[in-house]
């Protein structure tokens, strides 16, 4: 396995925005992850394990690091139980699942990325969490071994996960779903509302906050009448208050500004603290 040099990674995220990789390498099975992450230990390499890159702003400098593109992409089916790798669709998994009679994930229809940025993150929407119908993850862990790890024992919270204070890579990931016949025409009804409420054709990474206990970031920051302002390359989307759009060539330094400016304006004008729900990854 070879890796490449200054791979550009606007090209591997939904925002379109980030540097050269120093090293990047695509995996596409269990195997090779494991080869590569054991490689990086035994060499003391930094590295970052990317999914659909549908949830990340890169630095306009790239990462000084190894950028390891998760592609592993299988789909197992046995009755309502799904084995999945971790870079599969974790919309494609939402709607054929749904389609085949299965309940549970049908709020994943419409969130663009993979099944282990998916599990990474808790991803949800419409009342469902990633976590609520996964059963165990296979790992490989930071000295690149595999461990299988049940959900019992790993911590699941709003947008969070034990992965994110851990070193490694979900390798995949295992869902026990529950038979319904009602389950394709929620997904539809999902997918629906999303594509009429959320910036598809826009470039970006979802919401950018995180909702407050009791408030969604994206109405505070309508009532705050900041949908429409830019900086630079970056604007606030004028269909969703909580996405940052790149309208035209915006630089990651452009994103981080306007959402600066947001927290600002939203703390002055409601007292709450907006806190960062995208993950801004460093040189
Ligand atoms: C239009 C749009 C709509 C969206 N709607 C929603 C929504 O409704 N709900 C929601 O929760 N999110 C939403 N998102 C955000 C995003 O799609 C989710 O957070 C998604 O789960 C991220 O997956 P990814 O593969 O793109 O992760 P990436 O962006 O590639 O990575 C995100 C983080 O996960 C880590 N990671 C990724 N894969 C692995 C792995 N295999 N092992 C270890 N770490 C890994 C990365 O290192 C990074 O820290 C939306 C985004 C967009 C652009």
């Amino acid at each position: 396995m070879l890796f490449e040099e200054g791979r550009p990674l606007k090209d591997l995220t939904t925002f379109g925005i980030g540097g050269p990789a120093k090293y990047f390498i695509e995996v596409q099975s269990i195997d090779q992850l494991q080869e590569v992450i054991s490689y990086c230990y035994q060499q003391n390499l930094r590295y970052l394990v990317l999914g659909k890159g549908s949830n990340i702003l890169f630095s306009d400098q790239g990462y000084d690091g190894v950028v390891i593109l998760n592609k592993i992409h299988f789909c197992q089916q046995e009755e309502g139980i799904f084995t999945v790798g971790a870079g599969y669709s974790f919309s494609l998994l939402g709607s054929q699942t749904a389609r085949k009679g299965w309940a549970g994930l049908e709020f994943a229809s419409g969130i663009p990325g993979s099944v282990g940025g998916a599990v990474y993150m808790n991803a949800g929407a419409n009342g469902g969490e990633t976590f609520q119908y996964l059963t165990e993850v296979t790992y490989v862990n930071e000295k690149g071994k595999v461990e299988i790890l049940p959900k019992g024992k790993l911590q699941w919270g709003y947008r969070s996960s034990s992965f994110q204070s851990l070193k490694g890579s979900i390798a995949a990931a295992k869902f026990h779903l529950i038979s319904s016949t009602e389950a394709r025409a929620r997904q539809l009804k999902i997918i629906d509302y999303r594509t009429k409420t959320q910036p598809y054709s826009d470039m970006s990474a979802g919401c950018v906050f995180r909702n407050a206990s009791h408030a969604s970031a994206g109405a505070l920051i309508e009532q705050c009448g900041l949908k429409g302002h830019s900086i630079g390359g970056a604007e606030i989307s004028l269909l969703h208050g909580n996405f940052i759009v790149n309208r035209s060539d915006a630089t990651a330094q452009d994103v981080i500004n306007l959402a600066a400016h947001v927290k600002k304006v939203v703390h002055e004008k409601t007292g709450h603290d907006l806190e960062m729900e995208i993950r801004v990854i460093s040189t």
